[in-house]
């Protein structure tokens, strides 16, 4: 500390936080890759389990090959042979095992180090063919990790304060993480709705995100300062600013503001409009804040977080325990699982082509589709999960009636199937994730078919304006207060409402107490959110009035820009609620 020179980083605060701690710097998007050092005795463990890998990836390329070549012929099922190539290769094998013996490191850091090594060759090669042979090593080494981290790895010694630092972070290597000792996360890339930051957020794990050229500064074991309050990460701090946090963090933590006592019974606006509060949650982790903060039910269960732990699909059995679990956790009031949203960032088929452009591509809902025994699956565990407690599903980007319609089929004939078999179920309500321009516009016919309606406001704001909600480059058009995405939750909600559906709101939007108080005024009654969010919004909307809050709504629709939405919402909180919306809480206008 203070020898290098100190170097300041800006990015966006999306987990509330500061955290003075050492760099660990995270390889690659899926599967972090750290150093444990592993003792003399367990040195043949640790070789076992590196075998027991390469024999799990093996068996599982030749069954992709047998299937490829049974669907797709011969011609294509050559490319798994180079897969299976590579794991035939005793050079790369036996350098793998004589670094873990030399090094006494664990395998994957081994596997990391030699593939590197060998990657390095591949990519200086002048001849194409060659060259791209070194993809097909990054894969098989992806296959591998996830192989690895099937069983436990016996050893984590990671410093109690490591700081995660990488390029990217997939929701998968969140869910991976190990919270003992991840006190922070700071990526290049992402943005607040990514599913990183809402995961981080939901873990109480600082974080600062789209730092955009800061992987490549950072080297392991750097001191490093992430203070998500001023939207900074701060490398190799000198002593004084090293000093100056420590006691701003000693002070902030014997201060920290005591949560205003919780009013009694439901949460009211000033005029009295009732207002339900559920969680969101992903992980096992989060589930002890559903009760924490009394939320009223699970309003969204991330259910694909399931599955980012391990690549591999959760069976029947595993999959009914994880729901009877969750409905367990939202006691009466009952959860909502929403169905595998995969694809997209949210990829976990290790064997699957990356697509050409994957949020338009075969994600959630036309994944299950398309995967039709897998959806089978899932909604057999949920419907079995429901003598446990009460569970609704909800079906993630639906783009008009017809997806309704078949995932409805399928779950009819798996009611039917069951209750042949005398298996015990109960009965489920249907919804549908209301977060394409598509289902807004017809959304009087989704109506019609399902029980529900659930606004994901983060994908709605993504594909409204057609900005990636993950992308640093684009953060400045990602505006969740554009006309154009006010227009599309007022007209879902009033669809809802003359349907005589419900509407919950589910997206960040609902967690963020100015854009919460428009919601109420565009007519939400229901909102759904990380709990630790609750108290905040809670104090808020307990002390506007709804009626005011319709009007400042109407005003914002009639606006032209996001800017203009921004610095109406600004103006007209604080001439009517002064002291509710500190200045640091209203959105900034970020004029073009
Ligand atoms: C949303 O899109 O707003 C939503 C709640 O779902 P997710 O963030 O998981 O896409
Ligand atoms: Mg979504």
């Amino acid at each position: 500390m203070g020898e290098s020179l100190e170097i300041r980083c800006k990015g966006v605060g999306v987990s509330e936080g500061i955290v003075v701690g050492r760099v660990l710097r995270m390889h690659g998007n899926t599967g972090y890759v750290y150093r444990a050092n592993i003792g003399a005795g367990e040195l043949e463990l640790e070789l076992d389990r590196f075998q027991a890998a390469v024999r799990l990836s093996r068996s599982q390329l030749q069954a992709i090959k047998d299937r490829a070549e049974r669907e797709l012929g011969k011609d294509h099922a050559y490319i798994f042979d180079a897969h299976l190539l590579l794991l035939e290769d005793q050079k790369l094998i036996n350098d793998v095992e004589n670094s873990i013996r030399t090094e006494q490191a664990n395998a994957e850091w081994a596997l990391k180090v030699v593939s590197d090594r060998l990657l390095s060759v591949y990519s200086e090669i002048k001849d194409d063919y060659l060259r791209e042979r070194g993809s097909d090593i990054e894969d098989v080494v992806q296959r591998l990790l996830v192989a690895l981290s099937g069983k436990q790895p016996a050893h984590r010694n990671l410093s109690e304060d490591a700081v995660i630092v990488s390029q990217e972070l997939l929701p998968s290597a969140v869910a991976e993480l190990d919270l003992d000792f991840a006190r922070a996360v700071a990526t290049d890339s992402g943005g607040w709705t990514s599913h990183m930051a809402i995961i981080a957020r939901g873990l109480g794990i600082p974080a600062v995100v789209g730092l955009r050229d800061f992987y490549r500064r950072a080297r392991t074991g750097d001191a490093i300062i992430v203070d998500s309050s001023r939207n900074e990460v701060i490398l190799n701090p000198t002593r004084a600013t090293f000093e100056r946090y420590q006691s701003e963090t000693a002070h902030r933590t014997s201060t920290k503001a005591v949560e205003p006592a919780r009013q009694a019974g439901p949460l009211r606006t000033l005029d009295g409009v009732e207002i339900r509060l559920r969680a969101n949650v992903e992980l096992p982790a989060e589930f002890a804040g559903v009760r924490k903060y009394e939320a009223q039910g699970v309003g969204l269960y991330r259910s694909e977080f399931l599955l980012a732990r391990r690549g591999v699909l959760v069976s029947e059995d595993e999959q009914r325990q994880a729901y009877a679990e969750v409905a367990r956790v939202a006691g009466s009031d009952g959860a909502i699982v929403r169905l595998f949203d995969l694809g997209a960032e949210k990829e976990f088929d290790m064997a699957k082509e990356p697509e050409r452009n994957p949020a338009l591509g075969l994600r959630a809902i036309r994944y299950g589709l398309r995967n039709e025994e897998m959806m089978r699956t899932q909604m057999r565990a949920i419907l079995r999960a429901t003598t446990a407690g009460n569970l609704e599903i909800v079906l993630p980007m639906v783009g008009d009636v017809s997806d309704v319609r078949r995932a409805r089929r399928i779950l009819d004939e798996e009611v039917e199937s069951l209750a042949g078999a005398g298996i015990a179920h109960g009965h489920v309500r249907v919804g549908a994730m209301i977060e394409t321009p598509s289902a807004v516009i017809v959304a009087e016919s989704i109506a019609a078919v399902v029980d529900f309606f659930e606004l994901g406001t983060n994908d709605l704001v993504q594909y409204t304006l057609a900005v990636d909600r993950g992308n640093e480059d684009v953060a400045e058009w990602f505006r969740t207060l554009h006309p154009a995405v006010l227009y599309g939750i007022n007209r879902s909600l009033e669809v809802a409402r003359s349907s005589d559906i419900g509407a919950i709101v589910c997206g960040e939007m609902a967690s963020t107490p100015a854009y919460a108080t428009l919601l109420i005024g565009l007519g939400a009654t229901d909102l759904s959110m990380t709990p630790s969010s609750m108290p905040r919004i809670r104090r808020v909307l307990s002390q506007i009035d709804s009626n005011i809050a319709r009007d400042i709504a109407v005003e914002s629709l009639a606006c032209e820009t996001a800017d203009d939405v921004e610095d109406l919402v600004r103006t007209r909180f604080r001439e009517h609620w002064p002291g509710v919306f500190p200045l640091s809480s209203l959105p900034v206008a970020r004029k073009r």
